[in-house]
């Protein structure tokens, strides 16, 4: 199946405005994607149809904002493959998943001397909650690294990995290189051990068909922004072995079962790490994302930002004193580049005046930087609605910038 890419812009009522005079190029969808008509509007018939605080009602609204919000369950356990939607917690986005994992799995099964294995490639949201974990219980992260190409070493985690080993956390595509992990591999090799692996989720939700049970990983997380959601608003999924087992992250409403001074007890899953209101309009916004993201067949989206990737490169190859970020064998839809000797920061500047949305800076990866040597990149990505002649434009607008800074 072939996309209609200008239908598709269609859908995006954001892109067709002027920036500067220009037309946007949105090219900044690793940071976050833009919305389409039908998940701006999912969300405000939220507020518009049936505002109601849910789960606690017996009144119409109540049921049906509950029913709505449930049903995205279902939608999210289905888009991934779960075994079930007790598995699929609602949370704030990725950052807060992970922190619900390492502050609830710590404190249950982590002690001090045990160790968590990271990447050197991990997002900032990947690093702090585990090194949050070192410092309150005496836990020690362990760090993969990466080559100079921007992969990780297989052959070294089998090395890292050992019986003090509790739990593995990596990302499924880095946000700065596009590289795409050997997740299925490194699942495999942990669990060997009998190690859970978590993975970040946060920039292949909306590229990659995901299925967490052919993958086995135990847990997977992502944000609703990045694949065309609302933000405030993402996903744990864990195995219900696991989520069974560990504690509540947060106290409240909604995740108890009976509340007394001389003791308390938590609601079933998935209640039990849902304390508060939750975020309903968000969640049956991102409902409506995965909606959308289903009326285009998913490895038609997948080949064709591919392909959408692979002609970016090719042409940005031939670009005067550019140097790439990650040159890694297998890759997609993220591309990081320095020009000549000029500032990420600058060349950012520049391209935003002739209509650009890049990201420039270390996106939350200083580990990377540092590995890298660069104090940051300037960074494209790309998302379905992206064509190549904003490509051949983004060429055109760099061999100028590089022009006029030399
Ligand atoms: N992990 C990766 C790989 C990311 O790219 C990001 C955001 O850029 C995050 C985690 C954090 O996501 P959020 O800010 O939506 O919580």
């Amino acid at each position: 199946m072939t996309l209609d890419i200008r239908k598709i812009r269609n859908d995006f009522p954001i892109l067709s405005q002027t920036v500067h005079g220009k037309p946007l190029v949105y090219f900044d969808n690793a940071a976050t994607t833009q919305k389409p008509t039908s998940v701006i509007e999912a969300e405000a018939d939220v507020y518009r149809k049936f505002n109601s605080n849910i789960h606690r009602g017996v009144h119409h609204l109540s049921n049906v904002c509950t029913e709505a919000y449930e049903e995205v369950r279902k939608k999210v356990a289905d888009f991934i493959n779960a075994e079930s939607k007790e598995e699929i917690i609602f949370t704030k986005g990725t950052t807060e998943s992970v922190n619900l994992l390492s502050s609830s799995f710590g404190g249950s099964f982590l002690k001090e001397g045990d160790e968590v294995i990271l990447t050197e490639m991990e997002h900032h949201s990947n690093i702090v909650p585990w090194q949050l974990l070192e410092k309150r219980q005496g836990i020690k992260v362990k760090v993969l690294p990466v080559s100079d190409k921007g992969e990780l070493d297989v052959e070294a985690f089998k090395g890292l990995v050992s019986f003090r080993t509790k739990m593995v956390a990596v990302t499924h595509i880095s946000n700065v290189m596009g590289t795409i992990n050997p997740i299925r591999e490194i699942i495999e090799l942990a669990h060997l051990k009998d190690v859970p692996v978590m993975i970040d989720g946060a920039q292949a939700i909306h590229h990659v068909p995901v299925d967490v049970k052919s993958l086995d990983c135990d847990f997977y997380v992502f944000s609703g922004h990045k694949m065309y959601g609302p933000t405030g608003v993402g996903v744990l999924y864990g195995k219900r072995k696991w989520l069974k087992e560990i504690q509540p992250y947060q106290g409240g409403g909604e995740m108890i079962d009976k509340v007394a001074f001389s003791g308390t007890t938590y609601n079933d899953l998935p209640y039990k790490f849902e304390a508060g209101t939750p975020n309903y309009a968000g969640v049956i916004g991102m409902g409506a994302a995965i909606d959308y993201l289903l009326t285009n067949d998913r490895e038609s989206i997948w080949s064709y930002e591919h392909e959408l990737f692979e002609y970016a490169l090719e042409k940005m190859k031939t670009i005067p004193g550019i140097r790439f970020i990650g040159e890694a064998e297998n890759r997609t839809s993220v591309i990081s580049f320095l020009l000549g000797n000029s500032h990420p920061f600058d060349v950012g500047t520049l391209l935003d005046k002739l209509g650009f949305a890049l990201r420039t800076g270390h996106h939350c990866a200083q580990p990377l930087m540092d590995k890298m040597g660069i104090p940051g990149t300037v960074r494209a990505s790309f998302a379905f609605y992206n064509s190549r002649e904003e490509v051949d434009r983004l060429v055109e607008a760099l061999n100028r910038v590089g022009a006029m800074l030399g």
